[in-house]
């Protein structure tokens, strides 16, 4: 569908990001009534984007290394984010929801960008490497595999697969986070890290 473009200033002070411009939506390919939604950032962005794998759940994070192009599976849909600053996002119900979504982005872009600025960010090459081994059986692997449902979940393995897709967060182990077991515990900072740890419900 055609429309004017609209720039729209989502926050007066961001220190990289404030206004996005909504260039074009059209039908959406893989959703009936949905539409997909090109938008473009005042900014580029190439220098966050890294950082922002650290940002979202593993398993909802597909990251194209030598192009620098992020693709979260995040609000039920999928956004990718290029270094230009233009962001597409696809399973969208309006204008008004993909700004919603888009605010939500931009805040953590802002985020990011504050951490790299004040040196707060993890090695990129160990957090590449720690991210190719993260998967289910991994997280799995540093639980207490009692299966003891503390967690609302029927099995340790449940947790994990919902843990990597970003459904539960890590502090419903209870198990792991009142108990504080040495072996799980140094097993996840070994896995994920900090920062990953973190972004999953670590909250020590
Ligand atoms: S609470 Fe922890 S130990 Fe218990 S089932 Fe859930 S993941 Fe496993």
């Amino acid at each position: 569908m055609e429309i004017d473009e609209l720039e729209y200033e989502i926050f007066e002070d961001g220190p990289i990001v404030r206004k996005v411009t909504i260039k074009e939506m059209r039908p959406c390919i893989v959703a009936e009534n949905m539409i997909r939604v090109l938008m473009q950032l005042d900014s580029e962005i190439g220098e966050v984007i890294p950082v922002l794998i650290t940002k979202y759940p593993p398993g909802k994070v597909n990251y194209i290394e030598n192009k620098k192009i992020l693709t979260l599976n995040i609000y039920k849909r999928l956004v990718t984010l290029y270094p230009s600053g233009k962001i597409s996002m696809n399973k969208t119900i309006d204008k008004e929801d993909a700004l919603e979504v888009v605010t939500e982005i931009m805040k953590v872009i802002n985020e990011a960008y504050n951490e790299i600025n004040s040196g707060d960010v993890a090695n990129y090459d160990e957090l590449r490497e720690k991210l190719s081994n993260i998967g289910p059986l991994s997280l799995y692997n540093c639980l207490p595999k009692t299966d003891c449902e503390k967690c609302g979940e029927k099995t340790c393995m449940a947790f994990a697969i919902k843990l990597l897709s970003g459904d539960v967060k890590l502090d419903k182990c209870t198990p792991i986070t009142d108990d504080l077991p040495d072996d799980a515990v140094s097993c996840l900072e070994d896995l994920l890290g900090t920062q990953i740890m973190q972004t999953m419900g670590w909250k020590r």
